[in-house]
Formats: structure tokens, sequence, C-alpha cells
């Protein structure tokens, strides 16, 4: 754990950076301090993981602040640091950097599939500066390394979560690496058994798939000479066992379906010697129909370039091959940022359905220009500066006290998120709580308030609430809700002349009590045959009869009317 492992790597890509330099150096130093007394669950000293959460960051090309606040990261939240002292220390930048992953620790996912989409983009909205989802992706790559010393429960959990949320993210972001990695250390402890089956079904072919590639290595070599083709390198990859177990779902586990278990990597200079090695191949070996993609010509929507073909090998083994340069390839396994975007929701009203499309045309805008800075300036200050975007500046994501998502337009207030919840619940509104603590319903929402609705029974919505709310939604549910005529319900009144007795008052009421009937009223005049009136919660006529007929046998009582009012 030499502060050189680090600042080597940060040299290399920022030649002559000395700031950036001082801020790594001094940042090691103070969480060095911090974390003195600290221990993993592993056994570890604390520092280890943000020294290894740092490194990763310097490996991905990320700039002096993001570093040092890769070793910062939990010392708010870990160790009761100030604010204040980090920004004394290490300037505004870094502090908002270790605040916004402070931020998103704070963040739990619950498993509801339905939030996974919104947690993901709840966190790019938190963030505001890609920066922070980095190192909250470094945090985690390190965390599943050892993830082992865990409780069992835990290890699910976070397992999950990185499964779910984490690796799609990175997906997105453009990391397929990071994301196929993040997909394989969870993998062992969301799908034991299916981890055992291929380890069962697999473990015979292993070698032999391995003696198999190096007998074919030197035939693609003479080959490719041939054609002119001077390869950098060629890999062969064995597939990841998350993707592999996902195309066996697809093929129902038969094993024999999968023509890319292990697939050739053929990494050249240009691009024209992509098309001439795919021609070599070829030549080689006859393709299998269908097979032939042209990513170069046609890229993934995240950005992902490549010539892939699957041919009749040696043996008439089917076997994938991918080609491509050397800039496409980097791209490909660590780029920073490619465009990402998102699956239409379904099952979403309309006017959200609109307003999640213009949010993401903007996103995708934004990051494709993001895409074209890296591949021009890879870890340019402008490209840092391009990762301070705040994409979803229309729209804000906040959290039941469930821990769910709710995804609401920017100036939102309580009762627009109490009518997104449910309209008996925009209805009878009357107050809200904002991070526990009590706020006027007008209050603007912020992203990651987490809020709790406080409602009345049968409370009416008020007019005055059409000034502040935002959302269509509330605006109708509050018009229908004012222009709903109150239905009274119906009550029975009994008038009653009796010869005045004791108790006599007592055992009227008592008949409503014992059938559980609410008195509304009950008056009584003060004479020898005194008159009594009694209102009483009753709605049908029939019941009002029954009630009547009990009445009538109490003793004292002479002459007994009733009517619905
Ligand atoms: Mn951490």
């Amino acid at each position: 754990m030499e502060l050189s492992e680090i600042t080597t790597i940060y040299a290399t890509n920022f030649p002559g950076e000395s700031s950036g330099l001082s801020l790594i150096g001094s940042a090691y130093e103070f969480a060095k301090t911090a974390h003195k007394d600290q221990k993993r669950a592993s056994g570890e000293t604390y520092f280890v993981h943000v020294f290894e959460t740092a490194r990763q960051l310097a490996y991905w090309k990320l700039d002096g602040a993001t570093v040092a606040a890769g070793f910062l990261h939990d010392t708010i939240e870990d160790c009761d640091i100030p604010p204040k002292a980090i920004s004394d220390a290490f300037g505004p930048e870094v502090l908002f950097l270790v605040e916004g992953v402070t931020k998103l620790s704070k963040l739990r996912y619950k498993g509801q599939a339905r939030s996974v989409e919104s947690l993901r983009k709840m966190m790019l909205a938190l963030s505001r500066d890609l920066r922070v989802i980095f190192i909250k992706l470094a945090d985690r790559l390190h965390n599943m390394k050892t993830l082992e010393y865990l409780p069992l429960q835990k290890q699910k959990t976070i397992a999950a979560e990185t499964a779910e949320i984490f690796a799609p993210l990175a997906t997105r972001l453009g990391m397929q690496s990071l994301a196929g990695e993040l997909e394989d250390l969870s993998f062992p402890y969301l799908h034991p058994e299916a981890l055992q089956w291929i380890r069962d079904n697999l473990k015979e072919t292993y070698e032999e798939r391995n003696q198999y590639l190096q007998r074919i290595q030197p035939l693609i070599e003479q080959e490719l000479e041939r054609a002119g083709v001077h390869p950098i390198r060629i890999d062969s990859r064995a597939k990841r066992i998350s993707s592999l177990y996902k195309k066996l779902l697809r093929y129902d586990m038969n094993i024999e379906h999968i023509y890319d278990l292990v697939a050739m990597r053929i990494i050249v200079e240009k691009n024209e010697e992509c098309y001439l090695a795919l021609g070599a191949i070829h030549n080689l070996w006859k393709p299998l129909p269908g097979r032939i993609k042209d990513y170069i010509a046609l890229p993934k929507p995240n950005g992902y370039q490549s010539l892939h073909t699957t041919v009749f090998c040696e043996d008439n083994r089917p076997t994938e091959f991918q080609i491509r340069t050397l800039g496409m390839h980097e791209r490909n396994e660590n780029g920073t940022a490619a465009y990402w975007f998102y699956e239409s929701q379904k099952g979403e009203k309309a006017y959200r359905r609109h307003a999640a499309l213009s949010a993401d045309n903007r996103e995708s805008a934004v990051v494709s220009q993001l895409k074209e800075w890296q591949n021009q300036f890879p870890g340019s200050k402008e490209f840092i500066d391009a990762l301070k975007i705040d994409i979803f500046s229309d729209r804000i994501f906040v959290l039941t006290p469930k821990g769910e998502v709710v995804d609401l337009p920017a100036g939102s207030t309580p009762v627009d998120f109490a009518y997104r919840i449910h309209s008996v619940i925009g209805d009878s509104c009357v107050g809200a709580k904002v991070n526990n603590r009590i706020v006027p319903l007008d209050y603007r929402l912020q992203s990651g308030d987490m809020l709790e609705i406080l409602t009345q029974k049968n409370k009416k919505p008020s007019d005055t609430w059409m000034r502040f709310i935002k959302t269509h939604y509330a605006a109708k549910k509050i018009k229908s809700a004012l222009h709903k005529k109150t239905v009274i319900p119906k009550k029975t009144e009994y008038r009653m002349t009796c010869s005045d007795r004791v108790g006599l008052i007592k055992d009227v009421s008592s008949v409503f009590s014992r059938n559980r009937i609410t008195i509304v009223s009950m008056s009584s005049s003060d004479d020898k045959f005194p008159q009594i009136k009694v209102i009483a919660a009753i709605e049908r006529k029939d019941r009002a009869e029954q009630i009547l007929l009990k009445l009538k046998k109490v003793e004292g009582i002479r002459e007994i009317s009733y009517q619905l009012i």
C-alpha cells in the first residue's frame, strides 16, 4: 500500500500535474490517520479498502480530485470527520465528491423490480457529477471482492444490489469489463446451485478447450499473415460465468447451443484490418449463417464496436471470433462514458412517459458528446469538466419511508408526491415530513428527500393547493375531489312520548348502545309526560324499524314514531 503505486499511474495519465499529485499525497495521509484504528470484516486494516478504491480510480484515468476523494470517501460516514475539515484540507471540489458518495450510500435497495430503473436514475441525479458514480463503483468493486467475510444475509443483499443496480450502471457508462466483473463477483451469492451445475457440466471440457485454442492459434496467425494483417495481439477469452448463465437460461440449459464458450479476440491497428481479418477467417473456416455481426458500422447503443463471427472451426467445432482495433477494444472495456439509454417504461401514465422521454433525449445528446470528447482527449480537463453534468435537471427523485424511489418533475411538492402514491392519500393529506422534519405542503422537494405524508380521515383537498402543485395528475384529482358532492349519511330521528320514571333515559339510550348504534343527539322535555327525541346513526329503514320495535318494549314509552332524515 505504497502511495507511489497510485501516483505512478496518475502521473502517466496526467504528466506534469503536480497539484493533483500533492492532493493525492495528502489524501493518502489523511485517510491513513482517520481510519487507523478501524478494521474490515476480513480482519485487514480499513485503509486497504480506501487505498484499493483510489487505485481503481487512478486506473480509470480519473483526475486528482477524484482519486483523492477515493481515499476520503468513507471518512465522513465512518470516522465522523466533519465536512469542514475536508474542505479546509482539500477544497470544495473534493468535499463535493465525498459528500456525493456519502449521500449515495444512504440509498437502500429494497429489491422491488419496478423501482430498479428509478434507483439507477436517482443515483445519477443525486450525484450531479459522474465522478461521484465512479467513486461509488470503485468502492463497490472492492467491497464485492471482500464480500465473503460478511454475514450470509448481507452477502445476498449486497450481491443483488450489485447485479441489479451497479452492473447495469457500469454498462450504461460503457464500462463493459467492470460490469462483467461485478456480475461475476455477485453470481456465486445469487445463484449458488447454478454455479455448481455449470462447474459440473463444464469441468472436463475446460482443459480441453485450452488445448484446442492453442491448436488453432498458429493457423490463424498464418492466415492473417497471408492476408497482410499484423495483429497487435490475439487473445482467447473464456465466457464470463454470469453471461454464460443468462445464455443457458435462453437455451434450456443446453450447453451444446453455446458457441462462444471460448472466443478468440483479434486486436488490430486499423479499421480496414478488421475486415481483412474477417475475410481471412472465413477463408479458413466456413461461417455459421446469421452469426456475422458488424458492430463497427453499426455500434451497439452503448457504443460497443467490434466484428463478430462464428465459424465451423477445426473438428467442425463452432468457435466465435471478435475482431476490433485497439482503440475500440479499450473503449469497449473501460470507456468511462459511452452513451446510455433507458428502456421505455412500460405501464406508466402518458404524461410521465413524455416527461421521461424528453429527459432521455437530452441525456443521450449529452452523453454522445461526452463519448466524442473522450475519444479525442481521454483523461483531459475538457473531458473531466464534461462529467460535471446534471442530466436530470428537470426531474427529482424522492424516497418513500420504505425506501422506494418516486420520480417527479422538479419543483414538486409533498401534495404531488401524495397523489402519486395514491389519490386517497392525496385527498386526505394534512401535512408532510421531509427527512423527519415537518414541512409546509408547498415545500419544494429535492432529490434524495425522504417523505412521509400525514393524513386525516375524511379530509378534503383544499383549492389553495392548486396554486403550488406541479403535476397535472394532482391537479386533476384535486379538481375532481372538490367537485364531488359530499353525501351526508342518513340518520333516523325517533320521537317518543313517555310516562316519566327513574332510569327511563338510560334504558332508551342502552337500546342504541346494545345494538352498537351511535346516538348523534338526544333531548328530552322536562314534564310529567316527557317527549324524548333521539337522532341516531341509522341509514336504512329496515334497521330503523328493528330499533323501533325494541324501543316499544321499554317500560314507560307510550307513543313512538320515527323518520329517516
Ligand atoms: Mn467504502
